[in-house]
């Protein structure tokens, strides 16, 4: 079961990587995407796309948007995720795949109506993630035997971009949870001789254990979510615990601000670390993938070229945006088995666009995405804060200002109803834990003063939590979320 590995990639230039892209992205298309999967086969029929006729990257263009209502389950199809997995049957190989594709497979057995054995392991989906969406709306996102091996060597490649030594002890402290996180971290240490211990987070290793660990194990490496990791390091300050074993800090799962990474540095150097470096990951479950960024602060993220095209488009028109221009990422599998993408539509934008060729930070060549990244319905979220007219609210501009203001330990945004009703207008609350001895009334008038100069509303503040209470509520165990909206949807 051969898959391509991401090592040859290496040694090419960045005009040589995207023609071997757009070979693959013409054979995945006509050969695996059109022929095996349910959704983009009759996507393409009701368009009347022609599958030949996708050769480059350009003319991906004439393929409409996957959005994530489109994968979503419903009432009348709540196994919609199938529709997403290659399922190949000897009918569709004889008829979509060419005389000499078929040579290497056992035309007796594809005669005879059943998939030669290593045709079944290549494609069989044996293994699934799930996105973290509410009650009801996860979806499902699977593995075949090949994908796990392949997914695989290019998770391992984190450990070249980050410069992690194979001698370093990991501690995983990403949630045991069928999230791309946790499975992205274990798939790692399958695949390589590293030592590593995964505390399954902090809903099943208590903070102060898990820091027990940390010395217990002499770890080098800290991998988790920016917020869990900045809860990690701060009881650590308020225990005294010695940090100087560390050398690497990785976080994914969340955006990770300018001022967590000051803050995580500060404490690392306060507890005894001299020479280490944060890198964040970039990754969404629909990908199957996750992309460390080249150089630590740069929020510039390399893609894999041997399983993804990348395009940053308009997210209405999907017309693809220039190089450099910022727009939203939509993700096309030209590679893998299982559940597979075209042109599915994250949800992120990146504001730096994307850039090919030789890279300014690092020197490596190829496709990567440049930050910063936000998301697309805090850009336009609509708010009636006025009984006049909706307003349309850029909330990304929460996670500029909050890190900013002093006294701050944790923070949420939230949308509500006034009085919850839901015929009342809307409100955004601010809810801050605010750090021991600060003064309360400069600091909410600090808070009031910033949001409203940044974008023009006026919050209610709600400076009572704690820390832990706050993090608690913001979900900081699985994944935390620092703008929710509670309306009714
Ligand atoms: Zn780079």
């Amino acid at each position: 079961m051969d898959f391509d590995p991401i090592e040859r990639y290496r040694e090419m230039t960045g005009s040589e990587i995207q023609r071997v892209q757009e070979r693959k992205l013409r054979d995945y298309i006509r050969y695996q995407l059109y022929p095996f999967s349910p959704y983009y086969n009759r996507l393409f029929d009701e368009k009347g796309i022609d599958p030949n006729s996708i050769m480059t990257l350009k003319d991906l263009e004439t393929i409409p948007l996957t959005r994530k209502s489109d994968i979503m389950p419903d009432a009348s199809n709540p196994k919609r995720y199938k529709d997403f997995i290659l399922q190949p049957d000897p009918e569709k190989i004889r008829k979509h795949w060419p005389r000499s594709k078929l040579i290497g497979l056992k035309v007796k057995d594809i005669i005879k109506g059943d998939l030669a054995m290593d045709l079944h392991r290549e494609y069989y989906p044996t293994f699934m993630i799930a996105t973290s969406g509410t009650t009801g709306n996860n979806v499902p996102f699977m593995f075949s035997e090949r994908d796990i091996k392949q997914f695989s060597n290019i998770y391992a490649s984190l450990t070249e971009v980050t410069k992690l030594d194979m001698k370093w002890v990991v501690l995983n402290t990403f949630p045991f949870a069928p999230h791309l996180a946790f499975i992205f971290v274990y798939f790692v240490n399958l695949y390589l001789p590293l030592r590593m211990f995964h505390t399954g987070g902090g809903a099943v290793t208590s903070t102060l254990k898990t820091l027990e660990v940390v010395k217990q194990v002499d770890a080098n490496v800290l991998i988790g979510i920016p917020s869990y990791i900045y809860h990690l390091l701060r009881k650590a300050q308020e225990k005294g615990t010695d940090l100087s074993s560390i050398r690497l800090v990785v976080t994914a799962g969340e955006k990770l601000s300018m001022s967590t990474r000051k803050r995580i540095t500060e404490i690392l150097k306060e507890r005894g670390a001299t020479d280490f470096k944060i890198f964040d990951v970039y990754g969404t479950t629909e990908m199957r993938d996750a992309y460390p960024e080249c150089t630590p602060g740069k929020g510039v993220f390399h893609i894999h070229p041997n399983m993804h095209i990348c395009e940053i488009v308009d997210p209405e028109t999907g017309k693809q945006k220039k190089e450099g221009e910022s727009g939203a990422l939509a993700v096309t599998n030209i590679d893998g088995r299982g559940s597979v993408i075209c042109r599915f539509l994250i949800g992120d934008i990146f504001e730096g666009g994307i850039q090919y060729g030789k890279c300014p930070h690092c020197g490596r060549e190829g496709p990567r995405l440049v930050g910063p990244i936000g998301r697309i319905r805090d850009y336009h979220r609509s708010l009636e804060l006025t009984n006049v007219k909706g307003t349309l609210l850029n909330l990304n501009a929460f996670y500029d200002i909050m890190p900013t203001i002093d006294g701050i330990d944790e923070w949420q945004v939230s949308i509500e109803k006034k009085n919850n009703d839901p015929s009342d207008l809307d409100m955004i609350r601010v809810k801050v834990a605010p750090k021991e001895g600060i003064d309360m009334v400069k600091l909410e008038k600090e808070i009031k003063e910033r949001v409203n100069d940044s974008i023009e509303i006026n919050p209610v503040v709600d400076a009572h939590y704690t820390m832990d209470e706050l993090f608690e509520e913001m979900g900081g165990k699985i994944k935390v979320q620092r703008i929710v909206d509670t309306r009714a949807p």
